[in-house]
């Protein structure tokens, strides 16, 4: 592959060569099924999936090891548990609360539910995607059975107001369910106010297709996946031992090395928006006005044409704030949200640090930025 410098961490990491070297024995040395408990093969991958799910708990401050959940990723772990919070529910309380600006991991098991005769809320945010706490509040029926607010917005990296929502949602006896899949490693996650969190391994330097779901132990949720009994009858299925392994490790290094990952990134991240903004190119940076996550940086264009400057930069490696099918941009419904007109929507780009990112990655990319926005601007005006 050509050597594009890769911003797009918020969409997925490499992993750690520190992870790989501990999941490398899992594939072809201690291949046990930790559910074969006859013998020393079984007993060496269970210890295995064991040990990681102690440290991620650890990780995410949960003291009950055994409220952590194996799955196969944070789309997994979403559907299990507002698809098995709904199965518990009585018919009489068929009530959700959401924000609009949740992943789609998260909307779209949503309108699952109200086709299936649910009422879901989807609580506004504000200009820059911080939940709306009254509209929250005002949310809040005896009907209300889980509240699903995410941690921090993978596009924007605004981060919500988990500990003030927690009261809110939690002092009325309700559920609290975050999706801290773009949370953890960036910003200390911990599950103290919340009843359901979810992760996955891939955005934090673990491998893909692995991921964990923590549920407080009152909390009743129906498995998704019947099968073995696997993982206390949660989520059956043979364990991906080598997977487990690496999210054990990746969320290990992440307890150790989140403060100065953030710090050194978020220096990076204010200096490439500094850049930028120094240009006078009329950019605008989406959420700048709240807390956001350390490596994110949402820039809208306004007046650009989105897919001559994706051309005119294509050795980086930078998400959209919109996705692209059949040749034409959908504006992103967070962007959208916020208030942003859609077609500021449309010419947006998210960039992403991560754990690799060099000084000298970024201060290159912000050259190639301005270079190429000089010559759009010039050529629009
Ligand atoms: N939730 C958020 C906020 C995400 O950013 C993502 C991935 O982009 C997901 C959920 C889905 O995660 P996974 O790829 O592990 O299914």
């Amino acid at each position: 592959m050509s050597a594009a410098i890769y911003l797009d961490y918020n969409a997925t990491t490499p992993v750690d060569p520190r992870v790989m070297q501990k999941m490398l024995p899992y594939f072809t040395e201690h291949y046990g099924n930790p559910s074969s408990q006859a013998h020393m093969y079984g007993w060496a991958a269970n210890a295995a999936v064991e040990k990681a799910r102690l440290e991620v708990a650890q990780c995410l401050g949960a003291s009950r090891p055994s409220e952590i959940i194996f799955t196969s990723g944070a789309t997994e772990g979403i559907n299990s548990a507002i698809k098995g919070v709904a199965e518990v529910s009585s018919q009489k309380r068929r009530h959700m609360v959401t924000v609009r600006t949740e992943h789609h991991a998260v909307s779209h098991v949503c309108k699952y539910l109200e086709q299936r005769g649910w009422d879901i809320t989807y609580v506004p945010v504000n200009e820059d995607g911080l939940v709306d706490l009254d509209s929250l509040r005002d949310s809040l029926t005896d009907r209300t059975v889980l509240v699903c607010v995410m941690w921090a917005n993978n596009e924007t990296g605004v981060i919500q107001p988990i500990a003030e929502i927690a009261e809110l949602v939690r002092g009325r006896g309700i559920p609290f369910m975050t999706d801290a899949t773009q949370a953890v490693g960036k910003i200390p996650v911990s599950v103290e106010d919340v009843d359901i969190l979810v992760c996955c391994a891939h955005k934090v330097y673990g491998p893909k297709g692995v991921g964990a779901m923590f549920v407080r132990s009152r909390i009743r949720c129906a498995p998704l996946i019947d099968g073995g009994g696997q993982e206390q009858g949660m989520r059956s299925g043979t364990h991906n031992v080598p997977g487990i392994v690496g999210m054990g490790e990746s969320f290990r290094l992440a307890e150790l090395e989140q403060a100065q990952d953030a710090k050194r990134l978020s220096d990076l991240r204010d200096r490439l928006e500094h850049a930028l903004l120094g240009a006078g190119l009329g950019i605008q940076i989406n959420s700048a006005g709240a807390s956001r996550l350390p490596q994110t940086s949402s820039i809208s264009f306004p007046g650009l044409n989105l897919e001559r400057l994706l051309l005119s930069i294509r050795t980086l490696a930078v998400g959209t704030g919109s996705a692209c099918g059949s040749g034409k941009r959908t504006p992103s419904a967070v962007l959208s949200a916020m208030g942003i007109r859609n077609d500021v929507a449309a010419q947006t780009l998210r960039i992403s640090l991560g754990r690799p990112t060099t000084e000298g990655e970024v201060l290159e990319a912000s050259e190639l930025l301005r270079q190429a926005l000089d010559g759009l601007y010039n050529k629009a005006a």
